[in-house]
């Protein structure tokens, strides 16, 4: 892969809303291999961040990826770079089946002109990443009658065959069954152990099972990074967590 050995490095990131600072001079550092967690109390900034990575709002200072200067790029360009995200809320498309979804974000990665090409078979990009998030049995499954579990993997397996290699990912277990976590987890990990991924998460007990290292945001700064085992027994993180 042209990523194979590439990192995310973003450098005194911030970002204001009028004249308030929601990120303020932020540097991380995460390769791949690192499943990244990132956590912090409501309106630490974790959201914003990501959004300003992936092109949603403007920012000052520098996210790089694969060599690439993603600020100020556009939405779509940094998309084309390999950087693909998920939202709190899946974006699927709701009348169209598993395949035929996948089939759009594949298209979609090649660009407009191969989309309006009669494609002959499926390309195994799709079958790979039908596989590999577990939705090969529901493939011509409408997807608004997924489950809520299964949409955000139906999503995960859209910026797979876009070749997403920086995959940031908005609470992608929020709201899903204890067995659904699981699955996830383990998807996490076989993601990572081969992409840049950095998720957005809350629950403390899906990140002790797979994050590998942890960033923790507070009123728009980095408060501290390390392990799991690390973060919590940070004076500073345990102070927010205690006295929010
Ligand atoms: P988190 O994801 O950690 O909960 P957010 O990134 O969503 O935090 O928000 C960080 C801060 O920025 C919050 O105080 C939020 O109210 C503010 N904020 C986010 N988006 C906007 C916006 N579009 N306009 C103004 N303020 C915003």
């Amino acid at each position: 892969s042209r990523f194979r050995h590439d990192y995310l490095e973003v450098r005194g990131l911030r970002v204001t809303f009028g004249g308030f600072v929601a990120v303020r001079d932020v540097d991380l550092t995460v390769t791949q291999g690192d499943l990244r967690f990132l956590i912090g109390p409501n309106g630490a900034g974790k959201t914003t961040l990501i959004d300003a990575i992936t092109g949603l709002v403007g920012a000052t200072g520098s996210a790089r990826f694969g060599g690439t200067e993603l600020l100020g790029r556009g939405t779509h360009r940094i998309a084309r770079d390999g950087v693909g995200r998920t939202f709190q809320t899946a974006s699927v498309f709701e009348e169209l089946t598993v395949l035929q979804n996948l089939d759009i974000a594949a298209g979609a990665r090649r660009g407009p002109s191969t989309l309006l090409r009669r494609r002959r078979g499926t390309p195994e990009a799709v079958e790979q990443a039908l596989e590999l998030v577990g939705l090969g049995a529901l493939r011509d499954t409408t997807a608004g009658v997924l489950a809520h579990g299964q949409k955000q993997w139906l999503e995960i397996g859209m910026l797979l065959v876009q070749d997403a290699h920086l995959m940031l990912l908005d609470e992608p277990v929020a709201g899903m069954t204890q067995a659904e976590r699981e699955a996830t987890g383990e998807l996490l990990r076989r993601i990572g152990s081969q992409r840049v991924v950095v998720v957005v998460e809350h629950d403390m007990e899906f990140l002790r099972s797979y994050a590998d290292s942890v960033t923790v945001m507070h009123q728009g700064r980095v408060l501290a990074e390390g392990t799991v085992a690390e973060v919590q027994n940070d004076p500073a993180v345990v102070e927010v967590y205690l006295g929010a």
